[in-house]
């Protein structure tokens, strides 16, 4: 029997502190959500890693970090603040890197100090994936990602699904498998930083492409034994619609002391919150929160303010289908396909 997709609903009392500890990165992918003029240019010193990390823990609640950038692992004082964290008591630390490990990460972080280390690849192959992450990407990001595993780090891949790669979806499978990745998280592209400037058009999916190819992709992996995530997107008739904004904890932070609760918002200067002299602020006026407590017929308002491609209306005008909150998650855990 085939593994079902079970949605992953926002688990009261869990926190997400996404911390973006640097925006500089030795890459230019031509979809790069980073945005300079929003997210700034800093480099989090060691001591303000140590304070912000303190500030989003709370010991009554299970908090997640993921440490990103840019890429994080040029920021050396990162295996610092992977066991800070550790040591503070976050229930999971993970990286998200481009893969090309400075500071020899490899060797000054053990597998136990790491819940995860996740690699992003946008193709099975340098044809698909260079073109979008850069010439030679795909040869280091896949070695150092198979020298993590046999380091025994727990390791992940990103697949960041768009117009350009989304046919060779299928072809990362086998690999996925060969390598020792546990879990595979497919993502959709979003909106915004270089993609929201280039011709969004040209990278997204239609919801007939997602809904073809991205769950039957998620349950042939699962049958091969690896975990799957990727965003609901489309909401059934019968099922809620939740703002995370609203029900969930979710801290994105970035070296300008922005911190939003949205992804979707990072393009402008709504976040609800600034960090000042280490400590959390709440901001006032126009910001991201008011968004939260609107009830629309499409689901989530932000995506039909910016991304409204990706909603159908019947002739009545009466929206097709709802979408979802981009941070719900589906995921299929891993096991053998019996058939
Ligand atoms: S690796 Fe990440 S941060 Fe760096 S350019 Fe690519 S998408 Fe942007
Ligand atoms: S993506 Fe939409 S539903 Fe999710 S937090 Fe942002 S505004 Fe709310």
């Amino acid at each position: 029997m085939k593994q079902q997709a079970k949605t992953v609903g926002f688990k009261p009392g869990e926190r997400n502190v996404f911390f973006h500890i640097l925006t500089a990165c030795n890459l230019s992918c031509s979809h790069c959500y980073i945005n300079p003029r929003e997210h700034g240019t800093e480099t989090v010193p060691r001591q303000t890693l140590e304070k912000w990390l303190q500030l989003f823990h709370d010991s009554k609640k299970e908090t997640n970090v993921i440490f990103l950038g840019g890429e994080p692992s040029m920021h050396s004082d990162l295996p610092h603040a992977i066991r800070y964290a550790k040591k503070l008591g976050y229930a999971s630390v993970t990286v998200d890197t481009n893969g090309y490990l400075f500071h020899d990460f490899l060797k000054r972080v053990k597998p136990s100090d790491l819940d995860f280390l996740s690699f992003s690849l946008d193709g099975p192959n340098p044809d698909v994936n260079d073109p979008l992450r850069g010439k030679g990407v795909f040869a280091v990001c896949s070695d150092n990602l198979q020298a993590a595993v046999a380091a025994g780090f727990n390791v992940s891949l990103i697949y960041t699904v768009s117009r350009y790669n989304i046919r060779y979806l299928q072809d990362m499978l086998p690999l996925l498998s060969l390598w020792g990745v546990k879990r595979f998280f497919i993502q959709v592209i979003g909106i915004r930083g270089k993609t929201a400037m280039n011709g969004a058009e040209k990278w997204q999916l239609t919801p007939e492409e997602w809904l073809t190819e991205i769950p039957s992709a998620a349950a042939e992996a699962a049958a091969k034994g690896i975990t799957v995530i990727y965003p609901k997107v489309f909401l059934e008739p019968d099922e809620k619609f939740e703002c995370a904004g609203r029900v969930a904890e979710n801290y994105f932070i970035f070296p300008n002391g922005r911190v939003y609760q949205c992804p979707l918002c990072e393009d402008y200067p709504v976040h609800s919150y600034r960090i000042k002299e280490n400590r959390l602020v709440a901001n006032t006026g126009f910001t991201e929160t008011r968004f939260f407590s609107l009830d629309i017929p499409e689901g989530c308002v932000i995506n039909k303010l910016l991304q409204p491609e990706n909603l159908s209306y019947d002739a009545e005008g009466k929206p097709l289908y709802k979408i979802s909150c981009c941070l719900l998650k589906q995921e299929i855990k891993g096991g053998k396909s019996e058939g």
